[in-house]
């Protein structure tokens, strides 16, 4: 999917996805008033709110300090909603996709296709309208939280941050 463009302007996502926004700007200052900006101030884990407008901020984030996407992704697993019963680095990040769409609904949202390849290492095929460091955030965090060191390598030159419909990264632990 094209980077920070929804499908729809109905395509909603939950608070609980928002909130790692807070937590990836350790200026309290600064993130609240680019919610403000984009509608999205105080989220509330539990409600839904727009996803473009959650995609314009990342676009403006972006713009000026790209590497805070990382660290806004990195927060993710910590707030989203995540499905119960997943309690090591590699069930986690084989049900990526579905806890993806357990957080977005009313509409089509990409996915994230991950695999494993054998006990050494792991491919996330990211198809979907987030950036390339957010997602890479994401992976890491998810490492991190379980005490996994892992390596992410960009596979193939295709990145959505070029205009390219998906990112495809693989993960080696280490
Ligand atoms: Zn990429």
């Amino acid at each position: 999917m094209t980077v920070f463009k929804a499908s729809s302007d109905q395509v909603e996502i939950l608070g609980a996805a928002i909130i790692p926004v807070l937590k990836g700007i350790p200026v309290s200052s600064v993130s609240s008033k680019l919610l403000q900006e984009y509608h999205l101030e105080n989220p509330v884990a539990d409600q839904y709110y727009n996803q473009q407008q959650y995609l314009d901020l990342l676009k403006k984030i972006n713009t000026y300090m790209d590497m805070v996407l990382f660290g806004i992704g990195q927060n993710i697993f910590l707030e989203a909603v995540f499905p119960p019963d997943i309690d090591t680095f590699e069930k986690v990040f084989l049900g990526l996709d579905q806890a993806y769409h357990l957080n977005h609904r009313g509409g089509e949202i990409g996915h994230y296709n991950t695999q494993k390849i054998d006990e050494q290492s792991y491919l996330a095929d990211c198809d979907n309208p987030y950036p390339c460091n957010f997602d890479q955030g994401i992976i890491q965090g998810i490492a991190k939280y379980f005490n996994q060191r892992i390596l992410i390598e960009h596979q193939t030159e295709a990145c959505r941050m070029k205009g390219d419909e998906h990112c495809i990264y693989e993960i080696s632990v280490l």
